[in-house]
């Protein structure tokens, strides 16, 4: 299984290659050269299978040699043991037809720890198999961050730095990556935005004496092995709703489109999917781009789910480059686009391809406010305001012959400001967490500069 870039320029690399490094050379991001196919039979033989089983069925054609089935499989495992639910992604009826797939009972309750605790064994076992260490850099409206952390922390080939906008995350986000305690993790606020952090990162990848030096790794949603993980629990929904037999249609609260994507690699491999509808809060670049064809970007507006706000998404870059018929040098052009001018115009033909996969709706905070309220007074279900947007979206795009799974992308106590003001109840930490409050935090500030950062992140790595 060989991975090419997006934008045509970087060495072809394997699985491990890919992981590894993240994002590629000529600034593009990897994707497999031909998605690997599961036929009807593959898919009807997942009925039933713990989800650890469907994981292995599902991420093993796109591996390679990386790893042999003995290890792949130990490792899977060892990622979802420490998750608070059986299932891992279990699904729950909201109402005909509706079902939320909750994807926020791992360690930081949200759906980033699927792909961040597996890319932690992974990236353990071929580190240490190689005797080499890496630098990850990470950017986080909040997440990602507290996932990488959570999934790294105490690993010994591997130092972390992850930049957040400071001022701009939630508190339990920040908490969940101030208060590890372990040397080789680090949570870096800086001045700015979540585009500004991202747009940092994708700067020393640039530094290729920066990048080569410190051997910068990026665990991103722009990393391959993420996106592979996230692909695994649309083959479980859609299995325990009638897949192979009967079509599913998702609605994904979506940000840098790493989870979507997800979705639409599934489709790819054989899922039978029927829409997936791209559900944005008021920072909604992606319902514009998929509806008129102008991806411009404006400035953020902080809403009540922050790790939506952004105007930049990466991972559109991956489907931008299937809708151009994987022509690099097109993406490359867009790109350049818009690094110059702040936004592009998909052609015609791009964008109808994209959405003969893709369907787009938004959420003002006042419908997400208002759909936290009514889900809670209509199934007595507290959602995070992620979810809710989702939620509003899918309901939009109801069609009575397909059911339609909205991801339940974070559990309500990470965001519990915004579902206490929708319905006057405060969602409780689950009890495993339950003193996150009282530990004790460690904060690096950092200005928005590429020299300053780069100089915290030399002087902090162990050697
Ligand atoms: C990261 C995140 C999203 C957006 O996911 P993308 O892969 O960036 O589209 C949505 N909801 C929550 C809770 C998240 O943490």
């Amino acid at each position: 299984m060989k991975y090419v870039s997006t934008r045509g320029q970087a060495p072809v690399l394997s699985f491990e290659e890919a992981m590894l490094s993240g994002l590629a050379r000529d600034g593009g991001l990897y994707v497999p050269e031909t998605v690997p196919q599961m036929s009807q039979a593959d898919i009807r033989a997942l009925h039933g299978l713990p989800y650890e089983e469907v994981a292995f069925r599902v991420m093993r054609p796109f591996v390679g040699d990386t790893f042999d089935d003995a290890t792949f499989g130990d490792l899977i495992a060892k990622s979802y043991a420490q998750f608070g639910h059986a299932a891992r992604a279990p699904l729950k009826q909201l109402g005909s037809g509706h079902f939320l797939c909750e994807l926020f009972h791992g360690p930081t309750l949200a759906f980033k720890d699927f792909a961040m605790q597996l890319i932690g064994q992974l990236f353990e076992e071929a580190l240490t198999r190689s005797g080499s260490r890496v630098t990850i850099v990470g950017a986080t409206s909040g997440d990602t961050g507290s996932a990488a952390i959570e999934a790294f922390r105490g690993l010994d080939a591997v130092d972390v730095f992850i930049l957040y906008p400071h001022g701009r995350v939630s508190e339990v986000q920040r908490r969940q990556m101030t208060t590890p305690v372990e040397e080789n993790v680090h949570a870096v606020a800086i001045d700015g935005h979540f585009d500004d952090a991202q747009a940092r990162l994708k700067d020393m990848f640039a530094h290729d004496d920066f990048r080569d030096g410190v051997r910068l790794a990026a665990v991103n949603s722009i990393n391959w092995a993420r996106v592979l993980a996230q692909v695994v629990y649309y083959f479980s929904a859609a299995v325990s709703l009638g897949a192979p037999e009967r079509k599913v249609s998702f609605t994904v609260p979506t940000g840098n489109f790493g989870d979507i994507f997800a979705g639409y690699i599934a489709k790819g491999m054989g899922l039978p999917i029927d829409r997936l509808v791209i559900a944005t809060n008021h920072n909604d670049i992606l319902h514009r781009a998929v509806s008129t064809g102008n991806y411009t970007t404006g400035r953020v507006e902080p809403s009540i789910s922050p790790s939506m706000d952004i105007q930049v998404s990466s991972n559109f870059e991956r489907a931008l480059f299937d809708a151009y018929d994987r022509d690099g040098n097109a993406v490359a052009q867009l790109m350049d686009e818009l690094k110059s001018g702040g936004g592009f115009h998909v052609s015609q033909g791009a964008l109808e391809a994209l959405r003969d996969n893709f369907d787009s709706g938004r959420a003002s905070e006042a419908n997400t406010s208002a759909t936290i309220a009514a889900t809670h007074a209509r199934t007595g279900e507290l959602v995070c305001p992620h979810t809710a947007v989702g939620i509003k979206v899918a309901e939009e795009h109801r069609d009575r012959a397909v059911p339609m799974v909205t991801l339940a992308t974070a559990h309500p106590a990470k965001f519990p400001d915004a579902v206490e003001a929708a319905t006057g109840i405060r969602p409780p930490l689950p009890e495993r967490m339950s003193d996150l409050m009282e530990r004790e935090e460690r904060i690096t500030r950092a200005p928005n500069d590429l020299a300053a950062l780069e100089e915290i992140i030399q002087e902090r790595i162990r050697t």
